[in-house]
């Protein structure tokens, strides 16, 4: 395998404090990789350095071969990172396609934009699969259930055509039916994508996760299969708190 994303001693540090303190961390191309670790972890630093939100004291990281330390957010987003965010960037007032079509079109020559103004792309026929949201494809954003929202912004995340999904606690405030439904959406994503996934949820992770990799006080404590970290001792007493 080939890989996508090469992070090598990453370091963050703000006012004097080390929230990233020497960060490694491979994902190979079409991976399905879960970060987990306890609070303050520096879980977040890391996915805002990736996508160049803070910029880094120290260390390289590298995608698909480029250097991404010191490009800007726009620049990394036509790289073909996509990130979802804890608050919603869903516009409520347009329909579920709407949304789908405009996310497409930040990564669509302009040209490509107008023949299509008619019909919708076959990007977003695709996403809108994908998510399972076809039936509501033209009801107003706003009247979509929580979990329903989550999954239009990973479809909005898919339209762009990203080469990496970068998701931030996507499981987070949904019922158990959604975290299922959500588990087989990330499963069926991962088939030609490469996702990195923020989660704290153990037993959607044993259902779901296969690499894991844990950071613990800004540092990689353990990586692996999610069976042997989750059995690892140093991963219990820290983040399981046995
Ligand atoms: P996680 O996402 O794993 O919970 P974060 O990456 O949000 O952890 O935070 C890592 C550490 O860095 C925490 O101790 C947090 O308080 C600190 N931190 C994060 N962002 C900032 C900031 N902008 N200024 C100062 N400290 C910060």
């Amino acid at each position: 395998m080939t890989a996508l994303l090469e992070i090598r001693g990453l370091e963050v540090v703000f006012d004097g404090f080390r929230a990233l303190d020497g960060v490694d961390l491979t994902v190979d191309q079409g991976e399905l990789r879960f970060l987990i670790g306890p609070n303050g972890a520096g879980k977040t630093t890391l996915i805002d350095v990736i996508t160049g939100l803070t910029r880094p004291a120290g260390g390289t990281v590298a995608f698909g071969g480029a250097d991404l330390v010191g490009r800007k957010e726009h620049q990394i987003v036509r790289q073909g990172i996509g990130r979802t965010f804890q608050t919603s960037v869903v516009f409520e007032e347009l329909t579920v396609v709407e949304n789908l079509d405009l996310a497409a079109s930040f990564r669509r020559p302009l040209r490509t934009l107008l023949r299509q103004r008619r019909g919708i792309s076959d990007t977003v026929a695709e996403a809108l699969e994908t998510i399972g949201l076809t039936a509501l494809a033209e009801r107003p954003a706003g009247v979509l259930s929580h979990g329903q929202r989550q999954w239009l912004e990973i479809g909005m995340l898919i339209a762009q055509r990203p080469r990496l999904l970068l998701l931030d606690e996507p499981v987070a405030g949904m019922s158990r039916d959604e975290r299922e439904r959500t588990g087989e959406l990330l499963t069926a994503i991962a088939e030609d994508h490469t996702v990195i996934v923020v989660e704290h949820d153990m037993e959607f992770l044993r259902r779901y996760a296969s690499q894991v990799t844990v950071l613990h006080e800004g540092r990689v404590l353990v990586e692996g299969g999610v069976a042997e970290v989750r059995a690892d001792p140093r991963v219990q007493e820290v983040y399981l708190g046995r």
